[in-house]
């Protein structure tokens, strides 16, 4: 079947668990089709023309946000950002008031950043248009995990039986746990490195074998994901001091040294350099792939905003 018919059964991208391999395929290999369309002159579609895109984020948000918007716009809708500075939520409107309120303009796509884990999908509840989940507490960031399965499977030709290590803090990250479902459901080996502290109880449960020391759990690993240390979520000691964590746990040359030799470095960024990342190794670019990450981020989220708005834009013909 042709790319831009294969049905999608979701109405809403609210996480990666609970999504099936083919379907994940199928996001990916729209999403290449855009990579190139963003490497032409004319990176304009008028795919979603007369559709209205609002972003809607109660955290602070540079490249998630510029990258959906970018998408948006690229692909025709009319988008409208919307952020806790500059909005009524300020002036102590609950969430769900938030959605009745957007709901009633009628948008197409909602794309909703929020700080507690599950408010993207209470909000999904209340609005009858599509809803893209760009990070909910410490529960999912399916865009990013998608974008990074794009920038692996472009590199490596695959994600089956890649063995990949998410190194740092991993308690407090969705985007480690959007990518523990996504590396599981396409068949890689999954690794988490941290302190004792930094990972999850139960972790293991996820399909993840857990390492608390770095060389151990770099070995023969294809791929490395390094994880910004959270400290906006950390209430309390979790490591003693900036020093010591980055002597133990991040990512310098030494340390790299036990990943096989064409072991691709990765961040989902912002980056702390000298925290989790050294650096030269962060700029090295014969094995960093964090800006090519970031572009295959606007590529995944068009090929989202396609494919859940397909339904609606059939309903038109
Ligand atoms: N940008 C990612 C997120 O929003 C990663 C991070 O902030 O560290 O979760």
């Amino acid at each position: 079947m042709p790319l831009e018919n294969a049905s999608f059964p979701h109405t809403h991208l609210l996480g990666i668990e609970g999504l099936k391999e083919d379907e994940i395929t199928q996001i990916l290999d729209v999403a290449d089709q855009y990579v190139k369309q963003n490497r032409r002159t004319n990176k304009k579609k008028d795919l979603l023309g007369g559709l209205t895109q609002i972003n809607l984020f109660f955290e602070n948000s540079t490249r998630t946000r510029m990258s959906f918007e970018l998408a948006g716009k690229r692909l025709g809708a009319d988008v409208i950002n919307m952020s806790t500075s500059s909005s009524s939520i300020k002036k102590g409107e609950t969430l769900i008031d938030t959605a009745s309120t957007l709901n009633a303009m009628r948008p197409d796509l909602l794309v909703v950043r929020h700080g507690s884990s599950g408010a993207v999908k209470l909000l999904s509840r209340k609005v009858d248009c599509a809803v893209l989940n760009a990070g909910d507490g410490k529960h999912e960031h399916p865009t990013q995990a998608l974008l990074d399965a794009l920038t692996i499977r472009r590199r490596k030709k695959r994600i089956e039986r890649l063995t990949v290590a998410i190194c740092g803090d991993v308690l407090h990250s969705r985007v480690a746990r959007s990518n523990i479902h996504l590396l599981n459901i396409m068949g890689a080996r999954v690794r988490v490195i941290g302190p004792p502290t930094l990972i999850p109880s139960g972790v293991e449960k996820m399909g993840v074998e857990v390492f608390y020391n770095m060389e151990e759990g770099l070995k023969d690993c294809d791929i490395i994901m390094m994880l910004r240390l959270q400290t906006e979520r950390m209430h309390g000691g979790y490591f003693p001091t900036v020093s010591e964590y980055f002597s133990l746990y991040g990512l310098d040359y030494e340390k790299l040294s036990h990943a096989k030799e064409d072991a691709l470095i990765m961040h989902p960024g912002p980056m702390n350099r000298g925290v989790e990342i050294d650096a030269a190794v962060a700029d090295d670019l014969t094995r960093s792939a964090i800006q090519e990450q970031v572009e295959m981020g606007v590529a995944v989220r068009m090929a989202c905003l396609d494919i859940l708005t397909r339904s609606k834009r059939g309903d038109q013909k």
